[in-house]
């Protein structure tokens, strides 16, 4: 039997803001456990939330960028239930009326473009975190993340391979690094991401029975988890088994999923409007002012970079789906005019280093000036595209501006041709059979010539003029 699958995601992206959703807590990642803390946030009962006006900002924002329509009127409410890490016993979220509704990330995966439609967008609070400590084999509780404002951008079930759903994860992380509402750091948990996923006979046009797995931090969990769930739920159909609705957690390390408990109805959660909050109302006023601050979106200058810059799209889309190196380009291009050399740099070398080193495009060990001066250093003719790659190793470890380590190191280019000629004149003279082999069409000989003089000239020798100077010789 073949079978169709069906993904729908809800990503949870923690906001940018200073302080949290209803207190003046910070929101900065780690501190000591609970010192980033209050009684709002810790859930003392009588203490009073007051929304962060920044929240709904940002969470329009995040409607604006991705389509959505923007609710005039909306309310927060309360989504009941006990967690360690949630000592109010409820969450404040949205239920009936969020903030944004009816919105689409485009996505491109290969050749193909495809609309994913966005069903909802809305704001509630993060839990806290759970800590099980080894050492005394209690459980600890950490409530420094409790109360930092999250969207929630909920998908319709438009995707059908894990491929398209890590595009649709890495189009969303791109839009919202660009609108600069998240900072996105999956590894710390800024951005994380539901899979709901269910499989049906091709042709059947019912949907399968869905499972939910829980909180995935990394574009390769998610895949992987997808493929696994795939396997899974098609082994239980095959073998004559029902697909539970259920809420899974997926284990990363052993690459298996399991499953948590049964899936949960939204009656159950008792929602009701909160009643310690007001409803939100914006004006067209307010709307619109955030429409006209909305930066130049990813689908943009991927556009840009195709038809201005001449990029192939396959890397204007990479270098576009990151805010940072789209940055990054944009800086090294407006110092050296090179756009094309830039371009080849981060498709090689950047985006290998950065995956190396596991950092961002901005955490890169070396500034975008810099790259653009190592550019300039090649197209002046002042050292060889091999010595680059030396010279770029070096920036790596240290930082250094490229123009430095060129002089330190004596690493300057050697165009003199008198200089270049007596190094051919000797290396010519010591290795006759290779004259000879060229003769009788080895080609090969060529290579080897020039091989032995870069050598000797420790690969500083100009590659053109060395050339040159060795073919005046085999063609005398
Ligand atoms: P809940 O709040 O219970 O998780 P939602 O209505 O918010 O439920 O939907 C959660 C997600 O599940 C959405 O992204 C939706 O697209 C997706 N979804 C719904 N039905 C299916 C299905 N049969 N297969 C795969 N995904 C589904
Ligand atoms: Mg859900
Ligand atoms: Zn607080």
């Amino acid at each position: 039997m073949e079978y169709e699958v069906i993904i729908g995601l809800e990503v949870h992206a923690e906001l940018s803001t200073k302080t949290k959703i209803y207190c003046g807590c910070s929101t900065e990642f780690g501190g000591d456990p609970n010192t980033h803390c209050c009684p709002v946030c810790t859930g003392m009962p009588g203490a009073l939330p007051v929304l962060n006006e920044k929240v709904v900002e940002y969470a329009v924002r995040a409607g604006l960028a991705t389509g959505c329509e923007i609710a005039r009127e909306s309310k927060q409410d309360r989504k009941n239930y006990f967690y360690p890490d949630t000592p109010r016993a409820y969450q404040i979220s949205q239920y009936d009326l969020p903030l944004c509704e009816h919105g689409h990330v485009d996505i491109n995966v290969g050749e193909m473009s495809k609309t994913i439609g966005i069903t909802r967008i809305h704001i509630e609070d993060d839990a806290g975190k759970l800590v099980h400590d080894g050492y005394t084999g209690g459980t600890l509780v950490d409530l420094n993340r409790a109360g930092v404002p999250l969207i929630e951008i909920v998908s319709e079930p438009d995707m059908r391979s894990a491929e398209e759903a890590v595009a649709y994860v890495e189009k969303l992380k791109g839009i919202l690094e660009y609108i600069g509402v998240s900072d996105c750091k999956m590894q710390e948990g800024s951005l994380r991401a539901d899979v709901n996923l269910s499989i049906r006979p091709v042709g059947q046009e019912k949907f399968g029975t869905r499972t939910e797995t829980k909180n995935l931090n990394s574009f390769r969990s998610i895949a992987r988890c997808i493929e696994f769930e795939i396997a899974r739920q098609k082994e239980v159909l095959e073998s004559g088994g029902v697909v539970l609705q259920e809420t899974r957690r997926w284990d990363d390390e052993a690459g298996e999923g399991y499953a948590m408990r049964t899936k949960e109805e939204a009656n159950d959660y008792r929602y009701f409007p909160e009643p310690d909050l007001m409803p939100i109302r914006l004006s067209e006023e307010y709307i619109q002012n955030i429409k006209d601050t909305l930066p130049e979106l990813p689908e943009s200058r991927r556009a840009r970079y195709i038809s201005e810059i001449g990029l192939p799209e396959y890397d204007a889309g990479i270098i576009t789906s990151s805010k940072h190196l789209s940055d990054f380009f944009e800086a090294a291009v407006a110092v050296c005019g090179n756009a094309k050399s830039v371009s080849n740099w981060i498709m090689t070398d950047i985006i290998r280093i950065a995956k190396d080193k596991g950092v961002e495009y901005n955490e890169l060990p070396f500034t975008a000036e810099n790259l653009a001066k190592l550019i300039m250093l090649i197209d002046k003719g002042t050292i060889s595209s091999a010595i680059a790659k030396k010279v770029f190793e070096e920036m790596v470890e240290t930082g250094e501006n490229p123009e430095k380590i060129v002089e330190a190191k004596g690493l300057v280019q050697i165009s003199d041709e008198g200089a270049i000629k007596e190094v051919v004149d000797r290396i010519v003279a010591a290795n006759p059979q290779s004259i000879a082999d060229y003769k009788a069409g080895k080609d090969r000989a060529l290579g080897f010539l020039v091989g032995q003089c870069m050598k000797e000239m420790k690969g500083k020798g100009n590659p053109q003029i060395l050339n040159k100077l060795i073919l005046e010789h085999l063609n005398k």
